[in-house]
């Protein structure tokens, strides 16, 4: 976080064609044709979102799945706060490969907040991953889970608003927590300050009946 505002880094990865880049496009209302394109090393892209008053700018950071470039994209995980896994649930292998990519930023994003994202929903008759599979996957590793599809712009909008507003929680929960631990720290040193000054009287009163 920073400024008056807020501004949040996110990337987001998974194997290529599996739709990681029209995501950011329909998000980021940016113009981009129906012929695949991949992505080469990482692509940028920032939008404005108001999240109840407060307004919060989102930077994305859309990384290649392609081998070659896992090293360049692995550069822009650094102060990662929010994490967006995508396979596509008519590709066995990028669900497969899911655990691989866990790996890949498990140093960078402890304390990022993580999404998986089952894309392509719209293409129910080529289905290789059930939602049931998708959504076990994300419990047994701590995240939210959303099936999407761009091409019908389902659910595109709230897998990022979700990460923003976890962002927030984590934040303010932090927060509540540091005051907490401030406030029995200050009633530590009351409390022995107390105690100090009451064994000071009794030893004058002591001293005082000889
Ligand atoms: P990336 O390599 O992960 O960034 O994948 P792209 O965003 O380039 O998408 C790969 C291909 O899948 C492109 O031809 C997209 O038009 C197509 N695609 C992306 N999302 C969807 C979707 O939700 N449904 C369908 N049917 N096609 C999609």
């Amino acid at each position: 976080m920073s400024g008056n505002g807020c501004s949040f880094k996110y990337v987001i990865i998974g194997d290529t064609a599996v739709g990681k880049s029209s995501l950011l496009s329909i998000f980021t209302d940016k113009i981009r044709s129906d012929k695949y394109e991949p992505t080469i090393g990482v692509d940028f892209e920032k939008k404005q979102l108001d999240l109840d008053g407060k307004s919060v700018e989102i930077n994305i950071w859309d990384t290649s799945g392609h081998p070659r470039y896992r090293q360049i994209a692995a550069s822009y995980y650094k102060g990662v706060l929010g994490v967006i896994i995508v396979y596509d649930i008519t590709n066995l292998e990028s669900f497969q490969n899911l655990n691989s990519w866990l790996n890949e930023i498990k140093n960078e994003s402890s304390n990022a907040c993580k999404i998986l994202v089952g894309n392509k929903n719209d293409l129910e008759k080529d289905r290789k991953v059930t939602f049931e599979q998708g959504k076990e996957f994300a419990n047994q590793n701590g995240m939210k889970f959303f099936e999407t599809s761009v091409k019908e712009n389902n659910n595109v909008k709230e897998i990022f608003l979700t990460i923003a507003k976890e962002i927030i929680q984590l934040n303010t929960n932090t927060k509540t927590n540091e005051k907490k631990e401030k406030n029995e720290r200050l009633n530590y040193v009351i409390v022995g300050r107390i105690c100090l000054i009451l064994a000071i009287i009794s030893v004058i009163c002591y001293n005082y009946n000889k």
